[in-house]
């Protein structure tokens, strides 16, 4: 199938801290390898971080390639400023400024829109990259002259035993790896893996700076995740649809090509779509949308649901015949039917319309609720061996549930 337990937020949540454990496990064994390819160990980060890069630019995945910059920018910094003890000039100062500023870098990335490598924004976030690094020299520059002094010592103090780095900033590293991993878990988009897993393996840099050649082995393997995380949102890009973020016709080609011996099909449409676009605006038609393709996902008996394309969609149950899935389908329809959508605040601002359940509905905005209906058309391979032609039997019958008066269930297993 054409996504997999790979692109669930579990996964993208533990893989990160399991990938760090492992090195930390193998950490003799790095520092071996980094000793004998010292040249090319220290220069491995710039090399997969700038291909990340080019990939981004190439897959047009703007949000990506900034975080990526971030972190260009953050190993030059640690190879041209912070090779020198910790306890020597303005280094743990200098440490303490990246330790700060480098997650407020990944996480403004969330306020840009996903455009091209070459964009507006992408210009804006380099400007701002720079002036970050500006304040952070004058900061420098303000200490060396004796400013700060009394505060340094009362907030920044360090915790012997734990880290080298002050102890906010410990705090303050493990409460955006904690918001950005709830970011992961809850919205599980391409681009909150990637800044999670930045945010957590600069913390690890950060926080144990002393352990040696830290740095280069994190920043590769944030290079080498940079590249997995591209490749994996091209995949997205071209499997699901953009707008329900459900697979999208392109994966259903590619899985009615493994259905195996036995299967059922089911095309779904919404009814009077037409009509309901026209009475309350295409982005209110968009906003059910998105809730009906996620009603439809969590249809029972093993369904795979897609966007087939505009308001219908399909779904594939592999291993089970039609009178099999048929009362998991029928619930689907009840539970559509009886969903009400609230749309707020519909006669004073048009473009504000947001969508939810009624218990969740807290406003004193104007509220209206809505209701849709949808026709099903069923189908299996009894009787017909190609999966085109079981999905035109399910097409035929969803006409004939259109027919019959929508808001129902048709089946047709024979080619009339
Ligand atoms: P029926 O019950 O016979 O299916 O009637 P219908 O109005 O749903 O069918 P029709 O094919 O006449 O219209 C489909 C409508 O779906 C037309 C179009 O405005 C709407 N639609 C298709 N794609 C989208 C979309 O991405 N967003 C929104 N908001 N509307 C869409
Ligand atoms: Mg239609
Ligand atoms: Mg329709």
């Amino acid at each position: 199938m054409t996504s997999s337990f790979v692109t669930s937020s579990l996964f993208r949540f533990c893989s990160p801290l399991v990938l760090l454990a492992m090195i930390f496990l193998g950490m003799n064994s790095v520092i071996h390898v980094t000793v004998s390819n010292l040249g090319f160990a220290s220069n491995l980060p710039y090399i997969l971080l700038s291909f990340a890069v080019l990939l981004c630019h190439t897959f047009r995945q703007g949000r990506m390639a900034m975080v990526s910059l971030s972190l260009l920018v953050a190993y030059l910094i640690i190879q041209i400023r912070l090779q020198t003890p910790l306890n020597t000039g303005t280094t743990l100062l200098e440490l303490s400024l990246l330790a700060t500023l480098l997650p407020v870098a990944c996480l403004l990335v969330y306020a840009f829109p996903n455009n091209g490598v070459n964009s507006k924004s992408m210009l804006l976030y380099a400007i701002i990259v720079a002036l970050f690094i500006i304040w952070a020299q004058l900061f420098v520059s303000y200490f060396q002259d004796g400013g700060f002094k009394s505060w340094s010592e009362g907030v920044l103090f360090t915790v012997n035993g734990l880290s080298r780095l002050p102890f906010v900033l410990v705090l303050y590293s493990l409460s955006l790896l904690g918001l950005t991993s709830i970011l992961v878990l809850i919205y599980n988009r391409s681009i909150d893996a990637v800044v999670y897993s930045t945010i957590l393996l600069t913390s690890c840099t950060f926080i144990l700076f002393d352990v040696q050649f830290i740095s280069s082995t994190m920043f590769s393997t944030l290079g080498l995740l940079m590249i997995i995380y591209v490749m994996s949102a091209s995949h997205d890009m071209a499997f699901n649809d953009q707008l329900t973020n459900i697979p999208g016709r392109h994966a259903l080609e590619v899985d009615m090509k493994h259905l195996g011996r036995k299967y059922s099909m089911a095309m779904i449409d919404i009814d009077h779509f037409k009509k309901f676009n026209d009475t309350y605006g295409h982005d209110i038609g968009d906003d059910v949308l998105r809730l009906v393709a996620r009603l439809i996902t969590e249809t029972g008996g093993g369904a795979r649901a897609y966007r087939y394309g505009g308001e219908e969609f399909t779904i594939l149950f592999k291993s089970k015949h039609a009178e099999q899935v048929k009362p998991h389908l029928q619930t689907l329809i009840a539970n559509i039917q009886k969903y009400d959508m609230i749309i707020r605040n519909t006669n004073s601002r048009p473009e504000n319309h947001e969508l939810g359940i009624k218990k969740r509905g807290y406003s004193n905005q104007p509220m209206k609720t809505v209701n849709v209906t949808i026709s099903i058309g069923l189908s299996d391979n009894t009787t017909t061996k190609q999966p085109e032609d079981v999905l035109k039997l399910a097409d035929n019958a969803l006409y004939k549930a259109k027919e019959a008066g929508r808001n129902r269930l048709c089946e047709s297993l024979v080619s009339q």
